[in-house]
């Protein structure tokens, strides 16, 4: 038998730390990576053939479990069709109408392949669009690994304590001011000083890379202004949370709560390739003329718009749309969320947890982080002895507190129980 061990070593040798993308090889939790044989519904089976239920879900993507048949099935029967053509197809038309079709802020969207070629798409796009070069981005909020987007980025990257990556010179994030999360008078401050200036704000609606930290109505409000105020473009970055947290992401919520609210360009990915890599980005139509061939924004991808991973974002949508779908999937993470709540409070622990739709959020901290700092001043070996703890007992958690957690609708009654459980046992020891 192939054990995980014995695996990391050989991955070790011709891939560098043994994983294609870093939180995957444990840093921050130590121990070694368990290498994924298959897996179906909720749950997952190493090399050794043990399983585990899934609260990864490929970092998102995996919303109606892994194996689902409709998505199966029109990824099988588009892959016979072909492969790749690089000319335009049908179906990418259909996914366009139903991202835009679920979103009201966006008119027409560019599909691409992957969150982080969106994010700096996007960014590119607001620059053309506006004529103005600087940016503003969140410490911890993480869009992908573009150049002048790798500063103060959460998740992989705080496991090594970089508050940016080597070989990005000072020069190509002169233009990238970072700002603390939720801080309304950095922000006022940053737009008097900059704000006409200021090509965009990129945020993480609901910060799903410090693990899960929501943004503060009031402060969102008045980011909204401060942007229309000043012409620089809010970009949501919902390659996590579209799709994810309610069906037209957390715009829809934002938009529920602050009468009018829209962001001006939003980021996807994650959800909407279903597994596959495809990601997009969007807004009005005015703003989308820009871009090439229409405009003089140039952006291209030899793979964008895959009809595969079209096929199979198309019916990944077409699945979570259907009546119901968000109040059960919500009503599990909500049922999770309270069961670990339940056992730290029996347990004595300090603990908080928050969820929205099929994401969700624990801290080792009596009270919800609202910012970067917050989250990384929770008790990081007392999480790493839990992750290892649920490990044991046959789930798998995001092996990193910044984190976020997702459930999918594979996720049964019976999962979450054994999941409660497991908390319990693992407080226990
Ligand atoms: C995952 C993620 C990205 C990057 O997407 P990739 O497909 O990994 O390049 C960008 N932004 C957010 C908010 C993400 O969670």
């Amino acid at each position: 038998m192939k054990t995980n061990t014995a695996l990391f070593e050989r991955a070790q040798r011709v891939i560098p730390g043994g994983v294609n993308s870093p939180v995957r090889a444990f840093r921050a939790v130590g121990g070694t990576p368990r290498f994924i044989a298959r897996a179906q519904g909720a749950h997952l089976w190493d090399a050794e053939g043990t399983r585990y239920i899934d609260y990864v879900g490929s970092w998102g993507p995996m919303i109606l479990g892994h194996g689902h048949p409709a998505v199966l099935d029109a990824v099988q029967q588009a892959a016979t069709r072909g492969l790749s053509f690089g000319a335009p197809t049908e179906a990418e038309i259909e996914l366009a109408e139903a991202i835009i079709a679920l979103v009201p802020s966006v008119e027409q969207v560019r599909l691409v392949s992957s969150g982080t070629e969106a994010a700096m798409s996007a960014i590119r796009l607001a620059r053309g669009a506006t004529g103005r070069s600087k940016l503003i981005k969140f410490e911890g909020c993480y869009h992908g690994h573009a150049d002048a987007l790798l500063v103060k980025a959460g998740s992989g990257l705080a496991t090594f304590g970089h508050p940016t990556s080597a070989g990005v010179p000072p020069e190509v994030v002169q233009h990238t001011l970072v700002l603390a999360y939720n801080h309304l008078a950095q922000l006022e401050a940053a737009f008097a000083e900059h704000g006409r200036e200021l090509a965009c704000v990129m945020i993480e609606p609901i910060a799903g890379n410090m693990n899960f930290v929501r943004t503060q109505l009031p402060y969102m409000k008045r980011l909204r202004e401060l942007c229309t105020q000043h012409g620089a473009l809010l970009v949501f970055d919902e390659v996590m949370t579209g799709f994810r947290v309610a069906l037209g992401g957390a715009q829809s919520l934002y938009a529920k709560a602050i009468p009018g609210f829209a962001p001006d360009i939003s980021v996807f990915g994650k959800v909407i390739g279903g597994g596959m890599p495809l990601a997009a980005f969007g807004t009005s139509r005015d703003i989308m003329r820009q871009l090439a061939p229409l405009g003089p924004v140039y952006q291209a991808g030899t793979l964008s718009g895959n009809p595969v991973a079209t096929a199979c974002g198309l019916a990944t949508l077409r699945e979570i749309a259907k009546p119901g779908f968000f109040a059960a999937l919500a009503a599990k993470t909500q049922a999770l969320v309270d069961g670990m709540c339940g056992a730290a409070r029996d347990a004595g622990i300090a603990f908080s947890a928050d969820c929205e739709g099929g994401m969700f959020g624990f801290f080792f901290a009596e009270q919800l982080p609202q910012h970067y700092g917050a989250v990384m001043a929770t008790d990081a070996a007392r999480f790493a002895r839990f992750f290892h703890g649920m490990l044991e007992r046959g789930v798998y958690l995001a092996p990193a507190l910044y984190e976020a957690g997702f459930v999918s609708a594979a996720h049964d009654d019976a999962d979450i129980a054994a999941t409660v459980a497991a908390t319990r046992e693992t407080f226990r020891v």
